[in-house]
């Protein structure tokens, strides 16, 4: 049977009175279950709709991103997020009576336990105690989101967006670099009062949202509201650790060599993104590029050659820019129909190989894992899906003369070290958050100081002097997960500790690294993130000496 494009498949509003309806029975089963079957038939109903819901809410949303003048498709969307709060407070109803449930240990035999730690996890991140700081929250960043994507910088005369700035900021002159920078130090300088106040409004409600949850403060929250259910603070600062006994100090080594071959006195905040005096670029076009990812995947596997045909069948790429569609890229899946789906704007640069590799990984991952593993936990929490696509960017290099020609050494290059030297950085935004949520009521003039001391620690080959307020430790105020997504980026730390892990694999034995590889996707987030990597015979980068290997590799490749 010929599969159902993209673009055809059916949709419909799922209602708030439909999932109250669907949810309530779910509830009274579960209330009046005389048997542990009964608890498990109603966590079925649970899912069956949770599944429906995202499944449709996505299908609304890409619709609307593919043609952001579609009126019904926003309203589509509008009915959606206005209904999600409603349905997570109803969500959490379900998830405290199973839990409540005298059938609970029994079940725990029958189900897979991550499940049921995933529920526990969920009754730990919300309540109806918090609902309206969590409406809040979710203003705030609005607020934020509109504000910054306003924000104008002006440069040579003309006033750019922060992504028209960010060519300037990785030109490979460097006059132009440290122009650009100090172009950006000058517009958050301007508005450093509004950010720094609502930052500052946001670290307090979350902070009162900790407290009112039972906690010392928001960090706990923040770790379960990010499902983490295998890792606590503990582990992370284990974590950090390693990253600065094993990690920066190669990082370090590397980048000084680096800067002695490009001819720099010292390395700037602006040489951060240089790895030489010319970028590799691909030797394709837009559509050149999306028809060597297919030949590549049809080539690497079995598993992954399915997936393409799969979803070229089904027009899953929406990749060409077209009047009217929405700038950004992403990848979702409408799981009713297990069909994942990539959307971006292609144009002739890395960036389009790079939705090639790594969104196709998680596309990929969603693929395998979703008629396999129950619906909560298809893809796994934020690490293990970033393990998912930041891999499949290394398993991609074999091809990468396809897409970059004579260019594929610069590549490659330019990719591992970039990877490697995310892990420091990632650190420190990680830290950071640590250490604003510790201290909620920090001055700015503090959570600056308290970032720069970081950036010495962590990244002490560089340093920010002379660039135009960002010398003073403001690095953090264009690192929009921290205020959009608290706690969430360790995540992408923990999953490039382990892609770099299955590089090395991939080179000493590329099938079988592939086939673990495979392996793991198929699993998605059957097994927490620890437990998922020891399986692929890697090591969790909470080990010691784990990024050890992660470093010595590297540097030997690099
Ligand atoms: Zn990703």
């Amino acid at each position: 049977m010929a599969r159902m494009k993209v673009k055809d498949l059916p949709y419909r509003r799922v209602t708030i009175e439909e999932i109250k309806e669907a949810l309530d029975s779910a509830i009274l089963k579960m209330k009046s279950a005389s048997s542990a079957q009964d608890l498990i038939d109603a966590r079925e109903i649970i899912v069956k709709k949770t599944k429906t819901f995202s499944t449709m809410a996505s299908l609304s949303n890409a619709r609307f991103t593919l043609n952001t003048k579609d009126e019904f498709y926003m309203g589509e969307k509008d009915y959606y997020d206005e209904i999600t709060p409603i349905f997570e407070v109803k969500m959490l109803e379900c998830t405290k009576t199973f839990l409540a449930s005298p059938f609970l240990s029994e079940v725990k035999k029958l189900i897979n336990p991550v499940i049921i730690q995933n529920y526990e996890l969920q009754s730990k991140a919300t309540s109806e105690k918090i609902v309206a700081e969590l409406q809040e929250d979710n203003a705030l960043i609005t607020k934020y989101v509109k504000f910054v994507s306003e924000l104008t910088y002006e440069f040579r005369g003309e006033k750019l967006t922060l992504n028209g700035l960010r060519k300037f900021m990785q030109d490979n002159d460097r006059e132009t670099r440290a122009e650009a920078y100090n172009a950006l130090g000058k517009t958050l300088d301007k508005n450093s009062e509004f950010i720094d106040d609502i930052f500052n409004k946001m670290v307090k409600n979350r902070d009162l949202m900790g407290k009112k949850m039972g906690y010392k403060n928001y960090i706990e929250l923040g770790y379960a509201r990010m499902n983490r259910m295998c890792y606590d603070q503990e582990t992370v600062k284990a974590f950090r650790e390693n990253v600065l006994s094993d990690i920066v100090p190669v990082v370090s080594k590397l980048k000084g060599e680096l800067a002695k071959k490009l001819g720099f006195d010292e390395f700037k905040l602006y040489d951060n993104d240089t790895y030489f005096t010319s970028d590799p670029k691909p030797i394709l076009d837009a559509e050149g590029i999306l028809a060597a990812g297919k030949k590549m995947y049809n080539d690497m596997s079995k598993e992954t050659s399915d997936f393409i045909d799969m979803m070229m069948e089904a027009d899953a790429f929406d990749v060409f820019s077209r009047e009217g569609k929405w700038t950004g890229g992403y990848m979702t899946s409408f799981d009713d129909y297990n069909q994942p789906f990539i959307f971006a704007n292609f144009n002739g640069t890395t960036a389009d190989v790079d939705v090639i590799t790594h969104e196709a990984g998680h596309a990929f991952a969603s693929f395998l894992s979703s008629p396999l593993v129950p619906f909560e936990l298809n893809l796994g929490p934020m690490e293990t899906a970033e393990t998912h696509s930041m891999s499949m960017e290394f398993f991609a290099w074999k091809y990468m003369k396809n897409f970059f020609g004579a260019d594929e050494k610069k590549y490659r290059y330019k990719h591992l070290f970039d990877s490697l030297s995310f892990i420091p950085y990632g650190t420190i935004v990680d830290y950071f958050q640590h250490f604003i949520y510790e201290n909620p009521s920090m001055t700015p003039a503090e959570r600056n100081a308290c970032w720069k001391k970081l950036e010495q620690e962590f990244r002490p080959y560089m340093n920010a002097d002379g660039i135009e307020y960002l010398e003073k430790g403001t690095r953090w105020q264009y690192q929009n997960h921290i205020f959009e997504l608290p706690f969430y980026y360790i995540d992408y730390c923990l999953a490039q500790s382990v892609a770099i892990q299955f590089l090395a694999y991939s080179l000493k034995d590329y099938d079988k690294a592939l086939k673990a590889y495979i392996d793991h996707c198929r699993r998605g987030g059957s097994y927490v993130f620890t437990d998922l990597v020891k399986l692929c015979g890697l090591k969790s980068p909470f080990e010691k000496g784990a990024l050890s290997e992660v470093a010595e590799i590297s540097s030997k490749l690099l």
